[in-house]
């Protein structure tokens, strides 16, 4: 299996998931030229896509999705809601499925699970086959849905959006704090880390995604979530920290 994370932030995310033969994309908030750039580097032509899955329909998870649908016949798939609330007059509607728990593509079962975050009907996805991979981003908090969709995951895409002190200090208006701050906003990195260090059956690989440009720092959020794992006194696990502009492989 290989994770990569092309992009990772408030400016646009897309994951690449290759396991077992088959090729997904998760989320498409990035152009079509910077997709095709990363996947090139990995020796991945975009037209190799099978299938692409979206998150929820915010922009940093959709806004590259127009363009790359011309570069590759792959489907794309996510919930009824998220379908009707993306932009689709631009989108073409052939090429558009629902995904309500989970489908299969190839040997790889893909099911979505509940996220609370203030978009019509957010996601994450687990995807399983001969390994298995849960990306889990953009969640106010940690249910326990999301709790077992981490579970035996060999490799984790997880969310570590802000530092808490950095986001009450920081820049933006105090209606923006609130709404990252809430159950339906981003995780912090110290709840991020408290999900991580409590799991029964421990990741393989964890990278830290969805940081806040402005409210974080890899630094941070990687001792952040360290100091959870010494907290409870368990053997920290090798984190990586996905990136807004470089491509980051797990
Ligand atoms: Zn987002
Ligand atoms: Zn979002």
């Amino acid at each position: 299996m290989q994770v990569s994370v092309l992009a990772s932030g408030s400016k646009g995310n897309a994951i690449f998931i290759e396991m077992d033969g088959t090729r997904l994309l998760v989320d498409a908030g990035v152009g079509v030229r910077r997709v095709a750039r990363a996947l090139g580097e990995l020796s991945v032509p975009l037209e190799s896509l099978d299938a692409i899955f979206i998150t929820h329909e915010h922009s940093d998870h959709v806004k590259g999705l127009e363009t790359i649908l011309k570069h590759t016949g792959a489907p794309v798939y996510a919930r009824p809601g998220t379908l009707r609330a993306m932009t689709s007059d631009v989108l073409p509607e052939d090429r558009l499925f629902a995904i309500h728990d989970a489908m299969d593509v190839g040997p790889l079962r893909v099911s979505a699970f509940d996220i609370p975050h203030d978009a019509a009907d957010p996601v994450g996805y687990e995807i399983a086959g001969s390994r298995k991979c849960t990306v889990a981003t953009d969640l106010g908090y940690v249910t326990d849905t999301v709790r077992s969709a981490m579970e035996g995951a060999d490799v984790l895409v997880f969310e570590s959006n802000h530092d808490r002190q950095m986001l009450r200090q920081g820049p933006y208006p105090w209606p923006l704090k609130q709404r990252i701050l809430g159950n339906r906003g981003h995780l912090a990195n110290d709840e991020a880390g408290r999900a991580l260090a409590n799991l029964k059956s421990r990741p393989k690989k964890i990278i830290l995604a969805h940081l806040s440009e402005t409210n974080n720092r890899p630094s941070i959020a990687e001792e952040t979530v360290s100091r959870a794992f010494a907290e409870i006194g368990v053997t920290p696990l090798p984190l990586a920290v996905a990136l807004q502009d470089e491509m980051v492989t797990a």
